[in-house]
């Protein structure tokens, strides 16, 4: 199977009319029309075997997961999807691969309406970088820099899943407890959550982020950026059932600092309360109330349930001890 059969059979999908594609995959470019007056937002990210994901992981699934980490960072920033492109290398044309990875890859991206306009396909260690392209209203867009002192702060979903489906199959002795479809689910097929982001722009929300490395560590980059402090209250924080089991440090590493959870942190003022749950019913994304940005440059306290300051040493927030 040559290059341009191998795309036009499992690459070429045929796209909805009435989207912002004018012209998709076949020419030099892609043509794409975002509504009048938007902003085109645009992210890259790839995913390289043996760093990003296993040898032997399932295609079905990568095809989901190269996709849904580009769209979170479309719905962090608020902006609707317009389309994709995708730059493959792979080792040797397997048709059943391919058509296992497509099938994941197209399975989401209908689902957000969000269509494959273009790419490049070539022989090489498997290796795949995805560009999405969406679009914001000016002065719309969730930025990180956007969080001011007396902001409510807020995730969706819940954290720590992803890091302990991860710590299964590393097969360190974390958790003793069989894994799950569910929670594998939530390192192997992430849900980004676009619905919400894009109604969180409108419903008053400052700053926002997805979740890629760890609750603690991608709060610091919205800290930093608006030179702003944060308080998260530990106990308000969602626990999925599989991590009850845990031992208390380990529980605490997957919720603050677990990774791959693409889920969203962002801040809201409070007087936009009543619009954020109404966002969050109407995208059927749980949302939940985890603290608030103080005036204080950098500095992150994590409150126990008495409101007062906690010293956990995790790795990866403990330049922000208290
Ligand atoms: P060029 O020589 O201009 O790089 P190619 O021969 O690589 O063009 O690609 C031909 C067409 O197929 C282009 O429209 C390109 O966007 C598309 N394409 C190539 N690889 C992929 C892919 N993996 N997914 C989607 N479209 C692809
Ligand atoms: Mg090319």
């Amino acid at each position: 199977m040559g290059e341009f059969e191998l795309i036009r059979r499992h690459f070429q999908h045929a796209t909805d009319p009435g989207n912002a594609v004018v012209l998709g995959i076949g020419d030099d470019c892609a043509l794409l029309q975002p509504s009048p007056g938007h902003q085109l937002a645009v992210s890259s990210d790839m995913l390289v075997e043996g760093r990003h994901f296993f040898p032997d992981v399932d295609p079905e699934a990568l095809g989901h997961k190269a996709l849904a980490v580009n769209l979170s960072d479309l719905a962090a920033m608020g902006a609707r999807p317009l389309g994709f492109t995708l730059a493959l290398a792979l080792p040797r044309a397997d048709i059943d691969w391919l058509a296992a990875f497509a099938r994941g890859l197209f399975g989401l991206a209908d689902a957000h309406a969000c269509p494959l306009v273009g790419g490049d396909t070539t022989r090489g260690p498997l290796n795949l970088c995805i560009t999405v392209f969406g679009e914001v209203k000016p002065g719309q867009a969730l930025r990180r820099d956007a969080a001011r002192a007396g902001d409510d702060l807020y995730i969706s979903g819940r954290t720590g899943e992803a890091r302990l489906t991860l710590e299964h199959l590393r097969g360190t002795d974390w958790a003793m407890a069989p894994l799950s479809d569910e929670t594998r689910a939530r390192l192997e097929r992430p849900t980004p959550r676009n619905a919400l982001g894009i109604l969180l722009a409108s419903a008053g929300a400052h700053a926002a982020i997805d979740l890629s490395d760890g609750l603690a560590g991608d709060l610091g980059h919205i800290l930093s950026a608006s030179g702003v402090g944060a308080e998260i209250d530990l106990f308000a924080l969602p626990v999925a059932p599989a991590l009850q089991a845990l031992p208390v440090a380990q529980r605490w590493e997957c919720l603050l600092a677990g990774g791959d959870d693409y889920e969203l942190l962002f801040t809201a003022p409070p007087a936009a309360r009543e619009a954020i749950a109404t966002a969050a019913t109407s995208s059927r994304t749980p949302v939940t109330r985890i603290g608030r940005i103080t005036a204080e440059p950098g500095r992150l306290r994590l409150l126990d349930a008495n409101g007062l300051p906690l010293a956990l040493s995790l790795r990866s927030f403990d330049h922000f001890a208290t």
